[in-house]
């Protein structure tokens, strides 16, 4: 019979198993302090909790869920790239981001991904499936741990914007967000988690009607201000139209202090002429307080199929947009040196074992 890993549960789940077990409820805490405090590597290190029970969680579940394959760490920013194997074999990627007064973790949902954005090297060889609860949460835990747990270290803010689209594996994300934001467990700030979604419009509005789905923040990887240029460069927009996305998330609930982003990696000579700031502006409208736009200068890759504006063209692009009152910041992309866009570690990995 498989093992079970206990950070595929949520706390709830966690408090019926522990009561399966015939334990007394307040081993739940205790083991939940051990995972998710005090980050430990093993159940050996649970010393408050009795050699018996220590064996019986040793034989009927799993520790970690991922490997650690090789890491590169910036010289430049200090980010830090992971790359991990999971039990079948496959490997996915996380990036730890250091910024001034926090620092940043950048998690995959997926192995692939089927949404096939032209720019994305994730993508290339499609979508070989959804990570579990466990993996997701693990790359929280064991990047944690990796790093230290110094309170300048500590990882307060989640990104899902790693390899695959997240609303795509929307059970498995949803209650990793309810373990990394549960007092009980990791604790962590609705705020300070974001789902970035290539657009999937039935699954944001499931999203938002869904009471047992944490509100964090949602942001849009929209990269282009009009039908057909997405379209070429995000075919999922030929099923998702833009002016009905954009209707969408116009009209989402949100609470109070929450702006909706819209990511925009600007591609040379695609979407990034004065005119495409301009449709820009026009496709966000009146509503443009609700919104944040993010542009992401394009981190080339060998074989991409586009190239980085000059860098004279994105502050232009930003400017035109800041002229119609939109917030719009550029995100120089952080880890350049150690091919921080998704999925660029993973394809060197797998290229080098090719050549072994
Ligand atoms: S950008 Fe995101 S959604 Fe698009 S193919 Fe890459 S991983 Fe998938």
């Amino acid at each position: 019979m498989e093992k079970i890993n206990l950070k595929d549960l949520n706390y709830k789940e966690l408090k019926d198993w522990v009561l399966n077990q015939n334990w007394k409820p307040f081993r739940a805490n205790q083991i939940a302090k051990w995972l998710y405090t005090k980050k430990v590597d093993s159940y050996d290190k649970m010393t408050d909790i009795s050699k018996d029970i220590r064996e019986i969680l040793k034989k009927h579940t799993q520790f970690d869920s991922l490997q650690l394959v090789s890491y590169k760490k910036s010289t430049k920013d200090g980010s830090i790239k992971f790359l991990w194997r999971l039990k079948d074999k496959n490997t996915i990627e996380t990036v730890f981001i250091p910024e001034d007064n926090h620092n940043t973790l950048c998690v995959s949902t997926q192995v692939g991904c089927a949404v096939g954005c032209k720019f994305c090297f994730t993508t290339k060889d499609g979508l070989i499936r959804n990570l579990s609860t466990a993996e997701i949460v693990d790359q929280y835990l064991q990047v944690q741990r990796f790093v230290g747990l110094e309170p300048e270290k500590r990882i307060s803010n989640i990104v899902y914007m790693g390899m695959g689209e997240p609303l795509a594996n929307y059970e498995n994300v949803k209650k990793s967000i309810q373990i990394l934001t549960d007092k009980n467990l990791a604790g962590l700030s609705n705020r300070k988690i974001t789902i970035s979604s290539s657009g999937i419009i039935h699954q944001i509005l499931k999203m938002y009607n869904d009471k047992e789905f944490p509100q964090v923040r949602l942001a849009i990887s929209l990269n282009a201000p009009d039908q057909k240029t997405r379209e070429e460069i995000m075919p999922i927009s030929q099923t998702n139209k833009l002016q009905e996305l954009m209707k969408v998330i116009d009209n989402l609930p949100l609470k109070a202090g929450y702006r909706i982003m819209l990511e925009y990696v600007l591609l040379k000579g695609i979407n990034d002429r004065p005119h495409h700031a301009h449709k820009l502006a026009k496709l966000i409208g009146k509503n443009k307080k609700k919104f944040k736009v993010n542009l992401i200068p394009f981190n080339p890759y060998p074989e991409a199929l586009y190239e980085r504006p000059e860098e004279k063209d994105i502050l232009l692009f930003q400017k035109i947009l800041w002229d119609y009152d939109i917030s719009a910041f550029i995100r120089w992309s952080k880890g350049q040196d150690i091919s921080a866009a998704c999925g660029q570690l993973r394809k060197k990995e797998i290229s080098n074992l090719i050549k072994i």
